[in-house]
């Protein structure tokens, strides 16, 4: 009876592993402090391991289901629209040590959040986290009114070991971003007409010289092209699942 017991619960955790494996993808990229697995769960939402905790960026109820993944350590919020900023979810992934990390807009919506305006530097959870303006100057909502106003939104550095991880959030091609430096990998997205076009987000590559480059947040965009346009650049381009 105890050997058919244990055999159901093998059985039921090899599926529920099974379950999260087929779901996401995961990357491992070694650093000088140990391994950083990157989960890719969906849309414009990631999910760092590192030194034993976990981070989550924009976790939003669309794209997991949360029941199923590990709490959070550390929640990253890059602004506040829905598809971004979801404080059910939040709630969801938080117990009473887990760290937040919001914009000013976002903290009007969830309480207990450390406010990070562009350009500040933090060090949260043993981890270095610099904010990046993340907003549009050529698309627009209408007229005058870009879908990301400069100064509302961050992008995040965040410094594993060794390792510059850059996430931009919902941004374009900025003076801000092409400025960065020493980034190993980063994250760019391409959803459209939202954030970038694949053009923009080469221009951007191309300056920064990212060791790896995933598109992300790319929704319906066609992620061949990026791959056509940094070709013989060094640029590492890794299309994953979102
Ligand atoms: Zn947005
Ligand atoms: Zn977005």
């Amino acid at each position: 009876m105890r050997t058919f017991s244990a055999y159901l619960l093998a059985l039921f955790l090899f599926t529920g592993v099974m379950a999260l494996a087929e779901r996401f993808e995961t990357d491992t990229i070694k650093t000088s402090s140990g391994d950083l697995d990157i989960t890719f769960i969906g849309h414009g939402t990631l999910m760092f391991s590192f030194g034993g905790k976990v981070i989550h960026i924009d976790p939003v109820k669309r794209a997991a289901d949360y029941n199923k993944l590990t709490k959070a350590d550390l929640i990253l919020v890059t602004h506040d629209h829905p598809d971004h900023l979801d404080p059910q979810t939040i709630r969801k992934l938080s117990d009473d040590g887990t760290r937040l990390v919001l914009t000013r807009k976002a903290a009007e919506k969830v309480k207990g959040g450390i406010i990070m305006n562009n350009g500040e530097t933090i060090f949260v959870e043993g981890l270095e986290i610099e904010a990046v303006p993340a907003y549009n100057i050529v698309h627009m909502r209408s007229k005058g009114k870009p879908f990301h106003p400069r100064g509302v939104g961050n992008g995040y550095v965040i410094t594993f070991g060794d390792k510059k991880v850059y996430v931009a959030g919902d941004t374009e091609n900025t003076p801000e971003m092409k400025k960065l430096k020493d980034i190993d990998i980063a994250f760019l997205p391409m959803n459209l007409p939202y954030t970038m076009t694949p053009e923009m987000v080469a221009d951007a590559a191309k300056a920064f010289k990212p060791g790896i480059l995933y598109p992300y947040h790319y929704g319906k965009t066609d992620t061949s092209k990026i791959l056509k346009l940094l070709e013989g650049t060094g640029i590492e381009v890794r299309i994953r699942k979102m």
